[in-house]
């Protein structure tokens, strides 16, 4: 077995396994052994009722001491049972397990496993894991692995094949000269994906994962330099000079550029009447308003009779630009003739776009990946804006390239990224910074609270909801199964449809939805025929809908702060006040504690910083910081140190052997010029 080897070769894996893992876009074996962990588990020993501690999954022992009493609430049954050991007694609680009933004996023993919480003063599980006591001291203290998963998958089918995927693989030599590997002290990668889903020991899992993510970076940053020696000091095909256009815009729009906005407008007028292409990134925090300068270079780009494009990571974020955009120009009679391409359009209306974009028909053209697609032929694209991506990908500029001369470049986004950290991801772009905000915005009010807080939380939605504003609802996941104890999208909506009024208009949007499908709720929440957007987190970039006053998140434990920290950053948008709740499932000290420090601080920077400050090593997993820079395992903070010794390595290599072209590199060549060789997607870097 190697990489390329289809996974129906794996024993087990018939058609309907296929189609699963296809559904998590794994195909091949190569693709099964880089669907890393997303957690590890550890069973601890059964504690006693009375060591459970809220908050905390826990394993009982105990007996059963009453009678199974079950019931039905609408379409969901219920069943509480009595447990107690010689510590004390817990209630448990299934859902939709009728067949229990008849399991469950009075005077029997069982271990169950499961997140320990509170009613009142008493202690409960709700819809705890049965074990058989034998079966469960044997994984006991063992990490077990925990993946990614799709309805009708199983972790154990994963791990299943997984095991046998690794017993079966050929793996291949080294790649590394020996230096790297010695210098940097890396694991053979063959011990590290063994490790990485079936570590030994904690310690050993973190070398294995070190290993990887060494890889990750390695492979990012050599691909990144050599693009940087090939962009440095292009020359500027499309000199620019300022025009009348944008000076009229300024004048007429409701409000002045604050002084960051200025400065950076200004560095991007310099960069385009400059000898040389334009090759920069604009930072700047949520609600910083990056978008308005974008706007104004690509007013000037059309004003020179040039075409610019503006591409967004989503179809959702490309539509929100398009109406803004589109709103300016007809206020403003701006010179822009704006179209919309976005892989969901009918292919007439493709076709029709593309006859538009080659004829010059149109001067902005604002979509997401699309725009770049083979079929797109520009009369002369002289801007590319990217928005919300972290980097223009070096596939794509190459891509951009071949379709005529070099445009200028300008990447924003939002990621607070430390200074020493910017010069390695961003080694190849000028930066700018917006470093404050517009200064009439009131600071979001925020709170941190428990599950218990709900209803009252609920009771606001509806109050803010009954005096004309909007709020987001964000869950972890889409639907249940993917991830343990974690809410889901499409059940809590169902869940707030019985707990608010019935005049509340609430509808849900997430990433597995029909492009089509999300354009149209993002459009009816903007259009305000939606009050409460129930969502995951694919609403964390870029939107702007500044009546959207509420944004409350379930799980927040779950999520990085910078994460949260973005969230936040799509209400406080507009005028009136604005208020973030954090929901906490875990109540632990450490949770809450992390969680509090986005109720001290609204900078980015700061927020980031500090969480990296908290978090300790047994951390490293799970949470990410960010889904930007989409490396499968790498965390741009967590792993800095690793990112750093990535870096150092590639510039020595480069500055040894720049073609690779000595012996002791062949095997490196070979695995960077493979299409496997990268695990970081391209199209988002
Ligand atoms: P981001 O930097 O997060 O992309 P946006 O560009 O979406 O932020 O801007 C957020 C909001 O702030 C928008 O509604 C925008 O119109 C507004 N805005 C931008 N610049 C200013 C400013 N100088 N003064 C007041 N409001 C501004
Ligand atoms: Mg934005």
């Amino acid at each position: 077995m190697n990489q390329s080897t289809p996974i129906t070769e794996i024993k087990g894996v018939g058609d309907k396994t296929r189609k699963l893992f296809e559904k998590l876009d794994i195909t091949t074996v190569g693709d099964l052994l880089s669907h890393y962990p997303r957690d590890y588990e550890t069973f601890g020993a059964p504690v006693p009722i009375a060591e459970a501690i809220p908050g905390q999954i826990c394993a009982i022992h105990v007996t059963v001491t009453s009678i199974p009493n079950q019931k039905k609430v609408r379409n969901l049954t219920i069943l509480n049972v009595n447990v107690r050991d010689t510590s004390g007694a817990m209630q448990l609680t299934f859902f939709n397990m009728p067949f229990l009933k008849k399991i469950l004996k009075p005077g029997g023993y069982y271990l169950f496993r499961g997140l320990v919480q509170t009613r009142g003063a008493a202690k409960i599980m709700e819809q705890p894991k049965m074990y058989n006591y034998e079966e469960y001291q044997k994984q006991a203290g063992l990490l077990q692995p925990r993946y990614s998963l799709t309805k009708g998958l199983t972790n154990q089918a994963v791990q299943k094949a997984v095991k046998q995927a690794l017993s079966l693989y050929t793996f291949e030599d080294e790649y590394y000269p020996e230096e790297i590997s010695e210098k940097y002290d890396l694991l053979p990668r063959e011990d590290a994906l063994h490790t990485i889903h079936f570590p030994a020991d904690f310690d050993a899992l973190v070398q294995a994962r070190r290993r990887l993510v060494f890889d990750e970076f390695f492979d990012f940053l050599l691909l990144l330099r050599k693009n940087k020696d090939l962009t440095a000091a292009l020359p500027n095909s499309y000199p620019m000079y300022e025009t009348a256009d944008t000076v009229r815009f300024l004048e007429q729009m409701p409000f002045a550029l604050t002084k960051a906005q200025k400065k950076v407008w200004q560095e991007l007028r310099e960069d385009m009447g400059s000898p040389y292409c334009m090759n920069r990134l604009i930072q700047g925090d949520v609600g910083s308003g990056k978008t308005i300068v974008a706007v104004l270079a690509l007013l000037m780009c059309a004003a020179n009779g040039f075409q610019g494009a503006l591409m967004a990571p989503t179809e959702v974020l490309a539509m929100q630009h398009f109406e803004t955009i589109s709103g300016y120009v007809e206020k403003y009679h701006l010179v822009f003739r704006p179209i919309l391409l976005v892989g969901s359009m009918t292919a007439k209306d493709k076709r029709e776009a593309y006859e538009k974009i080659a004829s010059g028909e149109v001067n902005l053209i604002i979509g997401t990946h699309a725009l770049i697609q083979d079929k797109v032929t520009y009369k002369n694209l002289a801007l590319v804006v990217t928005d919300e991506q972290h980097r223009f990908g070096v596939r794509q500029r190459e891509h951009l390239t071949e379709k005529g001369d070099t445009p200028h470049v300008l990447v924003m986004s939002a990621t607070p990224i430390p200074r020493t950290l910017a010069i390695i991801l961003y080694g190849d772009l000028h930066i700018s910074v917006i470093d404050e905000l517009p200064a009439n915005r009131l600071p979001i009010k925020n709170c941190v609270v428990n599950t218990a807080y709900r209803p009252k939380a609920y009771e606001f939605i509806q109050k803010e909801v009954a005096a004309g504003r909007q709020a987001y609802v964000i869950c972890p996941q889409v639907e249940e199964g993917e991830l343990e104890d974690v809410e889901n999208v499409v059940d809590y909506t169902e869940k707030l449809r019985s707990a608010l009024p019935v005049g509340v208009q609430i509808a849900y949007l997430h990433g597995k939805m029909r492009p089509a499908d999300k354009n149209k709720i993002m459009e009816e929440f903007a259009a305000h025929n939606i009050d409460v957007l129930v969502s995951t987190t694919v609403i964390e970039v870029g939107i702007n809908v500044p009546n959207a006053t509420v944004m409350m998140v379930e799980n927040a434990e779950r999520f990085g702060l910078a994460q949260l920290h973005q969230l936040r950053g799509r209400v406080g948008r507009g005028e009136y006040q604005s208020y973030c709740i954090f929901v906490s499932a875990k109540e632990q000290k450490e949770t809450m504690e992390r969680l509090q420090i986005l109720n001290k601080s609204n900078d980015g920077f700061f927020i980031a910083s500090e969480d990296l400050k908290l978090r300790g090593p047994g951390e490293l997993f799970g949470i990410r910081q960010s889904g930007d820079f989409s490396f499968a395992l790498g965390d741009i903070y967590t792993d800095a140190s690793v990112l750093k010794q990535a870096s150092e390595a590639v510039e020595e290599l480069l500055l040894e052997d720049y073609d690779l072209s000595m012996e002791k590199h062949s095997l490196l060549r070979e695995h960077v010029q493979s299409p496997t060789g990268n695990n970081v997607d391209f199209r988002t870097i």
